[in-house]
């Protein structure tokens, strides 16, 4: 067993290199704490899901002006890439081109740590824990020795749907994130995809810049789309955090919408969201994700501009249709998918014969169900447990990831968008960074000073 001050010179563990991971790894450095940063995938190393795509049309749902890693440095990447103006900082840049920013972050503070920063290629797979120290345990047999573990796994693929799973891939596509969902999409007729978000919106702008000249079917529940940023940045009149819960904060939102607009009245909330959501009863959280979130959503994670006119242009020309309705079936036909859904409010069925179909339903966070071994076997050991609502892992408000009997752990903590049932927002750049910068701070035991009014 590791002594306590042999532990004290172990790394910290970090399952997951994405932006979430790379960043936490970063900060970590620079307090001089030791570091292994596990990444299963060589090609996502820094940038993850969202910024390992390959697809130039893919952009940045943040304006630049506001993409820094860091939060102690918000002109950081403007600097690196060179805007100067006013104009520059409003873009949306490629997310391609800003997971070559976090590499070149993740690289130089690996060249300045030396022997303290080690990155490790390989999936973790689970953990043990000893008095002191724990050991992950990677799919070739490796292992890592650490003083605490922090779980950045990221965001899972959508939850499988139960209408399309007998459909046979590739005609079916159950993971959009997957390089290869994208493949092969200019001879394609008809495509329909299932969920109306981002990623939705991803795929059919990729299906456009492949010179697919078919038509595209977007069915959701409720059939609703994201709404585009402004042309030019928000001008956001601060307001206090609100008193007001519930309904009754609804509805000061919409009184505050109706006066200076919907960007600005969400827009306003953004720094108080996460104490928003920490101070509603889970039975309010509830009420909240089954009733508000749909369009929460669309008002909060917005689409680029540009890429909001490329949408609209392809609706305007009839080759992209948005359908409120529920999936009821879909089988295999002569090398197509014949789909059938019933539309919202109405008895009957429509069906549809299309050549692809695409699983955008939004990241699942149900743990039981995610297939990944690191989860499995943490829930078995009852290391980790789903928060009340299922968006992730129970954690507290420093991120340490509560085990099955509802105990915080110190040497098992959990950053990025599995804490979303602590924080709800915690899922872009701007409140991940800061996330991990605390988060950082903690472990390195420096949370004590710099102006935290000891
Ligand atoms: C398609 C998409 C586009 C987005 N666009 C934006 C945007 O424009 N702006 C914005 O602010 N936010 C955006 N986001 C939000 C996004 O959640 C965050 O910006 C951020 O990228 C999350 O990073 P992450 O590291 O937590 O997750 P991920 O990017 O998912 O990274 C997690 C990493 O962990 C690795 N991993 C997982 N399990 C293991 C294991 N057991 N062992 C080893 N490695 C493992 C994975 O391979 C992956 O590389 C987007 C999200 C998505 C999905």
């Amino acid at each position: 067993m590791t002594s306590s001050n042999a532990a004290r010179d172990l790394p910290i563990a970090i399952v997951g290199g994405g932006f979430t991971g790379t960043l936490l790894a970063i900060n970590l450095l620079r307090y001089g704490v030791k570091v292994a940063l596990i990444e299963r995938s060589s090609a996502q190393l820094a940038k993850g899901v969202a910024f390992g795509t390959r697809r130039p049309e893919h952009l940045l749902n943040v304006r630049a002006s506001n993409m820094s890693a860091f939060p102690d440095d918000a002109g950081h990447f403007l600097r690196w890439m060179d805007f100067s103006d006013a104009d520059e900082a409003n873009r949306f840049v490629p997310r391609l081109t800003y997971g070559m920013y976090l590499r070149e972050q993740l690289v130089t503070a690996l060249a300045k740590a030396g022997p303290d920063a080690r990155i490790v290629d390989g999936e973790a797979c689970s953990i043990g824990f000893g008095d002191t120290a724990a050991e992950v345990r990677l799919a070739d047999g490796d292992t890592v020795a650490a003083r605490a573990v922090v779980l950045a796994l990221g965001n899972f693929p959508p939850a499988p749907h139960p209408v399309l799973e007998g459909v046979p891939e590739p005609l079916y596509c159950p993971d959009p994130w997957n390089a290869a969902a994208l493949e092969g999409l200019a001879d394609l007729d008809h495509v329909m995809v299932v969920g109306s978000g981002l990623t939705a919106a991803d795929v059919v702008l990729s299906l456009d810049s492949a010179g697919f000249a078919g038509k595209v079917t977007v069915l959701s529940r409720r059939g609703l789309k994201p709404l585009s940023h402004a042309e030019s940045g928000p001008v956001v009149t601060p307001v206090l955090d609100p008193d007001l819960r519930g309904v009754a904060l609804a509805r000061e939102v919409r009184r505050r919408a109706a006066e200076i607009g919907w960007r600005g009245a969400v827009d306003a909330l953004r720094p108080h969201t996460q104490n928003i959501w920490r101070r509603h009863s889970s039975t309010a959280q509830a009420s909240f994700l089954r009733h508000l979130r749909p369009y929460w959503d669309i008002h909060r994670h917005r689409l680029a501009p540009s890429v909001a006119r490329r949408l609209e242009d392809m609706e305007a020309a009839g080759r992209l249709r948005y359908v409120a309705g529920k999936l009821c079936d879909a089988h295999e036909e002569g090398g197509r998918v014949a789909v059938s859904y019933r539309p919202r409010g109405e008895d009957r069925i429509e069906t549809l014969d299309v050549a692809r179909v695409y699983n955008c339903a939004g990241p699942d966070g149900n743990l039981a169900r995610v297939e990944a071994p690191i989860l499995t076997h943490l829930l078995q050991q009852g290391r980790i447990r789903s928060d009340v609502h299922r968006l992730g892992v129970d954690a507290d408000h420093l991120g340490r990831v509560r085990d099955a009997d509802g105990k915080v752990q110190d040497r098992l903590l959990a950053a990025g968008p599995i804490t979303k049932g602590e924080a709800w927002e915690i899922v872009a750049v701007p409140d991940i960074r800061r996330q991990v910068w605390g988060l950082a701070r903690f472990l390195a035991d420096e949370h004590w000073v710099g102006g935290e009014g000891l």
